[in-house]
């Protein structure tokens, strides 16, 4: 059986490549690739400014894919979630978030998730399997296609939807070469941001390989004990190594890394916590996303109560630490952080 090759896997180097190696010029696939992300071709029948042979050549060889929403549910605040059917039976969310007319999009990286974080739902149902580059970049096309029937268009993209992005690099770096290709999706790098519980090497390769995107890092504890606990992730790499990595990560300007921090009630929220907090990330150029645990159902964490929340956030500005605590987005839909699970039907 020959298989087809579906073009949105391939950045703008590797569609040159697979043109080339069937004798075609490597201009078309500058001009194809801008069909695909700019135009949103599904078929090669629609790019008049190619060949007709080649267009019917390239039937033969390769075709487009793209995703439809399931369902796609509205919360109260405008958040809004599609769920996207993959074909094989599985299924992946993504949350479109309005915020005065900069919409930011929260894509998936992966069925499932393989990293069992205790507090998270996706980490309950374990790793099926990896998206492809094609996968992670037809979320954003396909809600792009929708915010444009509003004259509107997707400016910021975070890798914090299912699953573990540093946990499918393979797959993810390709996708976001895409996204902030200026003949692709003409995403500014500065508005792309890659999170992590913390996968150290990958973190290195990544640093190596796309120094340009922004990194957020979910930190979430703030000793050894209770994130090996939390999260499985740190008995691998524990916070020194990970902070190191962090202190050593290239980035661009003056930007910084991002620390998230889940609050769980009762749990990480005190004073001590932000004390350790603020010691931990001192020598890495930061700032912090404070996110009050999201409750779901089968989970025994308790969402902080809002004088802990402000204590906390408090502490840490006065301190001079920028801090911006997430207000829960889209939590009537299930569309918050740590709620998502994609699946089919019931
Ligand atoms: N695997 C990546 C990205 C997915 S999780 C990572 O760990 O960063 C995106 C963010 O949601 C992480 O900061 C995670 O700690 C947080 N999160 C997970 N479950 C949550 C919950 N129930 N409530 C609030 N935040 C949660």
């Amino acid at each position: 059986m020959t298989s087809k090759t579906d073009l949105k896997n391939l950045p703008l180097p590797a569609l040159e490549k697979f043109l080339q190696g069937q004798g075609k010029e490597r201009f078309r696939a500058t001009q194809i690739f801008k069909w695909i992300y700019q135009q949103d071709a599904g078929s090669f029948e629609e790019m008049t400014n190619i060949s007709k042979e080649l267009r019917t050549e390239l039937t033969k060889t390769a075709y487009i894919s793209r995703l439809e929403a399931e369902t796609v549910e509205e919360g109260t605040d405008g958040t809004r979630k599609y769920l996207f059917n993959l074909g094989d039976g599985h299924a992946v969310e993504s949350v479109l978030i309005p915020i005065e007319g900069r919409n930011t999009v929260c894509i998936s990286s992966q069925v499932g998730c393989a990293m069992a974080c205790e507090f998270c739902l996706t980490g309950t149902f374990s790793l099926t399997r990896n998206l492809t580059t094609a996968e992670i970049v037809n979320q954003i096309m396909a809600i792009r296609h929708d915010v444009r029937k509003n004259g509107e268009e997707i400016r910021n993209i975070v890798m914090m939807g299912m699953g573990e992005p540093l946990h499918n690099l393979d797959n993810v770096i390709p996708a976001v070469q895409i996204m902030i290709d200026g003949n692709g999706l003409q995403l500014s790098n500065r508005r792309v941001t890659i999170s992590t519980c913390g996968l150290v090497p990958e973190m290195i390769r990544l640093g190596q390989e796309l120094p340009n995107v922004n990194l957020a890092v979910s930190l979430n504890a703030t000793t050894d004990e209770l994130r090996n606990r939390i999260m499985p992730v740190n008995r691998r790499y524990p916070l020194k190594d990970l902070i190191k990595a962090c202190k050593e990560f290239p980035l661009p300007g003056r930007r910084k890394v991002t620390f998230e921090y889940v609050m769980l009630g009762g749990i990480n929220d005190s004073l001590e916590d932000a004390k350790r907090l603020l010691r931990l990330i001192s020598d890495v150029p930061n700032k912090v996303n404070l996110i009050p645990f999201n409750e779901h159902e089968g989970c025994d964490f308790r969402a902080p109560t809002q004088e802990a929340i402000d204590a906390f956030h408090t502490y840490l500005i006065d301190r001079h630490v920028t801090v911006i605590t997430r207000d829960s987005r889209g939590g009537d839909i299930s569309a918050a952080c740590g709620q998502l699970k994609g699946k089919l039907g019931k």
